[in-house]
């Protein structure tokens, strides 16, 4: 059975109408749902009784339940593995910041851009995720941890320009009056760099966030590490992220995960330098966090700080991002769609 989560309330409105019902019904359903998170159509206590068991009949609230839940002794970070309806499953993670709570969705189960040093990759793409499920894991993450979310990140499993039909709707209906009303400049979306999605991105003109995970500044190097830059190498990139910055009128953010010996040197950060300087963007450093199949170390910190003087010098904004959740293998290219990879969780069974 399909999920009422996944509808907006233009979609409700055919549905209602066509079970004999007044079409304001519509309206109704999709604030209890995605402004009030209800969990049970019997909650919904504004309905006629009559609507109710219509639509038990036909529709499931809850798409996902939550099989585990990590806990961070850091950070307080914690990690949520759902099931999906058809028992595939997916990883969401909730982190505590100063200004808020916010929360890493995964928006593929799975992903196939094959990033080497990513461990959501490992598998292959299962399949992408629909509009429903990315909003189910923001609900349910709110229910079950009781915390006011108010950021979004899509950053979890997968690849969100892939998906990006669903990535669209997911931002129309978060941002929905009616609904949860998450304002679209508390959203992130991160992409390996698909340079026709980026375009389209650009032309809807939300205002969110994109980061673009860049990872090395010459094709040399970006080559070694993400597949996806044979496809659209650095200067394709660069064309789209101009066009996306005129666009929009947003600034990008720029993730650049230093891997030890790999794209650290200084040389390399003088082409980085030059390569965005003078561009409304903001530069992410990222000390590579561990995975277990491969070899990749994060770079000395000392190198990290010289790294960043030479952007700085450029006159680029940089800053260098504290991982939450590493202990759990919470954070970023950590999370998997299986069950018994990791070692070292601090599991708590519901
Ligand atoms: N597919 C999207 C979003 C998912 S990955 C993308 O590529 O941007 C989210 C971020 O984590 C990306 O910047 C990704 O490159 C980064 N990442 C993946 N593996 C990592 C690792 N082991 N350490 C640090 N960052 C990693």
């Amino acid at each position: 059975m399909d999920s009422i989560r996944e509808l907006s309330i233009k979609e409700l409105e055919k549905i209602i109408i066509n079970l004999n019902e007044k079409k304001f019904r519509a309206k109704q359903i999709f604030q209890w749902i995605h402004q009030k998170g209800a969990e049970e159509f019997d909650e919904m206590t504004n309905l006629p009784n009559t609507l109710i068991n219509k639509l038990k009949e036909n529709y499931i609230l809850r798409n996902m339940t939550v099989e585990r839940i990590s806990e961070s002794d850091n950070d307080g970070t914690k990690k949520l593995l759902f099931k999906l309806s058809d028992d595939e499953v997916v990883e969401t993670v909730v982190m505590q910041y100063k200004y808020g709570n916010s929360v890493c969705i995964s928006t593929q189960v799975g992903c196939r851009m094959g990033c080497k040093f990513c461990a959501s990759t490992i598998g292959g793409l299962k399949r992408n995720i629909t509009v429903g499920e990315m909003l189910g894991q923001v609900y349910e993450s709110n229910k079950y941890l009781q915390k006011n979310i108010n950021h979004i990140v899509l950053m979890g499993s997968g690849e969100p320009l892939e998906n990006l039909d669903e990535v669209i709707k997911f931002l129309k209906m978060i941002n929905d009056p009616q609904g949860y009303y998450l304002s679209l400049r508390n959203i992130t979306i991160s992409t390996c760099g698909l340079v026709p999605q980026i375009r389209k991105l650009a032309d809807e003109n939300f205002q969110i966030t994109l980061a673009i995970s860049l990872h090395g500044a010459r094709n040399e190097t970006r080559n070694k590490l993400m597949p996806i830059n044979r496809k659209y190498p650095i200067e394709e990139l660069m064309k789209a992220v101009d066009y996306y910055i005129e666009t929009t009128n947003r600034r990008i953010t720029f993730e650049y995960a230093m891997i030890k010996d790999l794209n650290d040197s200084d040389e390399e950060a003088n082409v980085l330098a030059k390569l965005l300087k003078g561009k409304l963007v903001h530069v992410n450093l990222i000390p590579i966090n561990k995975v277990e199949e491969n070899d990749f170390y994060p770079s000395d910190e000392k190198q990290i700080y010289k790294f960043k003087n030479i952007l700085e010098k450029s006159g680029i904004n940089v800053t260098i991002r504290r991982e939450l959740g590493s202990d759990i293998n919470a954070a970023c290219g950590q999370l998997r769609n299986n069950y018994n990879l990791t070692k070292i969780e601090i599991i708590k069974k519901l």
